[in-house]
């Protein structure tokens, strides 16, 4: 829950009395150095006080970037480019006073792409930009006025003349110089990417779900082996969801040189028709050693485009992005959608039993017994709670809270799988659960997963999730307070 000031109470309202499917244009120029420019135009001026706010959470990022920091040169004018007083609030916002006289037209400002890339130490938050390459995430580059997120919005992304350019927003088209992309809101336009330049590789696939792998690589890569290995995993995510809710879907590389020791190349993300995977240059193994876990990294991440991009507990809509809301659920957003990538990894073996008892062994047993304190002794919702805003800061925190959602969702499958005799499996239960988030308006909770499992196999399975609930292992001892 957020609080909001009167000034931004009083945006909404006049939200609610503007057109809601009048479209916002954003525009992203690029014409080489550091900086990319951002021009928002408002298809209705807001004649009232309201802010300007750039995100620091990031969607399913489980932490906060300061992206307001790179925001260099912001103004705000009215529709005949008469500039409108700001006020730098705390935190990520800016009140703009507008008003009456001077109604709210555009929002113009820059973003200072070489300063992002060498303040956000895990690379896979940052945009960057190379004097052959461009990669922007969404989030780390646009921001919203307040009370206009639902808005449809115009893309246009303008770079120098012959630079190829890309969308995740519209994947299929191959443009140079300029392209255009509509996103459905705030959150979607925000979810996307944009990548451009000659340093950009393409591949497309067409032959089933539209599949785009754009790379950009500062040392040897394997593109046909990435390729390849993409197309299959989306095909067996397609196939075990039993749904395709994308209408394309980009599989976005960038392999790096390090910008410093300090910085981290590991953390994948992912989107809502997109997934993005950060590596050190020369660290993408597709050798047989190496494949396996590229090919469980890929099914991880689009597995999260159903659950919980799609399928989601309380926390991640409506989507706070002035901080990390705390998230009670990742245990099931985490650990259901990573065994949901381990069978689908061992359906594609000669013995998946055999291969899903040892990926479940491998990724979760371990960090499940985390038993010390101060992990140890909480309860997988305390967990999840401090996770949600420190997931990549302790990956031990991380570990934990997935590891119990993965034994969970383990513990559910086997004893499925047991009580029907083979006929119905944990893909049963995930399948009921998609159909009941496809049109239901409240998050997932317990209940919803328990009624999940019963309809659509005959299995109750509330005592097996509440086992993975409870506090686990030894709490830290009490002491006299000093
Ligand atoms: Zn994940």
């Amino acid at each position: 829950m957020a609080l909001f000031s009167v000034a931004v109470v009083a945006a909404a309202a006049v939200t609610a009395a503007a057109q809601p499917s009048a479209s916002i244009r954003y525009l992203v120029e690029f014409r080489g150095g550091t900086d990319i420019a951002v021009t928002i135009s408002l298809p209705e001026p807001v004649g009232r006080p309201t802010q300007f706010v750039m995100p620091r959470a990031i969607p399913m990022g489980y932490g906060s970037h300061p992206y307001d920091r790179f925001v260099v040169g912001l103004t705000a004018r009215d529709r005949d480019g008469r500039p409108i007083d700001l006020i730098d609030l705390e935190g990520p916002r800016w009140t703009i006073r507008s008003g009456p006289d001077r109604p709210l037209g555009t929002i113009t400002y820059r973003v200072n792409l070489e300063r992002m890339e060498r303040m956000i130490l895990s690379a896979g938050d940052a945009s960057r930009v190379r004097p052959d390459f461009i990669g922007l995430l969404g989030y780390a580059i646009f921001g919203f006025v307040e009370g206009l997120q639902d808005h449809p919005i115009d893309l246009e992304v303008r770079v120098p003349p012959g630079w190829p350019i890309v969308t995740t927003l519209m994947p299929t088209v191959e443009a140079t110089g300029a392209t255009r992309a509509r996103a459905a809101n705030f959150y979607a336009l925000a979810d996307a990417q944009i990548m451009g330049g000659p340093g950009l590789a393409q591949r497309r696939v067409a032959s089933g779900v539209p599949l785009l792998v754009a790379s950009y690589s500062e040392g040897p890569l394997d593109l046909a082996a990435l390729v390849s290995l993409a197309d299959t995993a989306l095909r067996q995510a397609a196939a075990w969801f039993g749904s395709t809710p994308f209408p394309h879907f980009t599989v976005s590389l960038e392999a790096l040189r390090p910008v410093s020791p300090d910085h981290q190349y590991q953390f994948s993300m992912e989107h809502l028709e997109s997934a993005t995977f950060r590596y050190q240059a020369g660290q993408v193994d597709v050798s047989p050693a190496g494949r396996t876990r590229l090919h469980y990294n890929l099914l991880h991440h689009l597995a999260h485009a159903w659950i919980p991009k799609r399928c989601a507990p309380a926390g991640y809509y409506p989507f706070v992005w002035d901080y990390s809301a705390p998230i009670e659920m990742i245990w099931f957003s985490e650990g259901w959608a990573q065994y949901a990538a381990a069978d689908m990894l061992a359906l594609g073996t000669p013995d998946p039993a055999a291969t899903r008892r040892r990926l479940t062994a491998r990724r979760f047993e371990e960090a499940g017994a985390d038993t010390l304190p101060p992990i140890g002794g909480l309860s997988t919702a305390a967990l999840s709670a401090i996770s949600a805003h420190q997931y990549s800061d302790d990956f031990r925190l991380a570990q934990t809270t997935f590891a119990r959602g993965g034994l969970m969702a383990d513990a559910i499958d086997r004893r499925i799988r047991e009580r029907t005799g083979g006929r119905k499996n944990f893909r049963d239960v995930v399948h009921a659960l998609l159909a009941w988030c496809a049109t239901a308006t409240t998050p997932v909770t317990v209940e919803t997963l328990v009624t999940a499992a019963r309809g659509a196999t005959g299995v109750e399975v509330g005592d097996l999730i509440e086992q993975w609930l409870v506090p686990r292992g030894r709490s830290a001892p009490g002491r006299p307070r000093p």
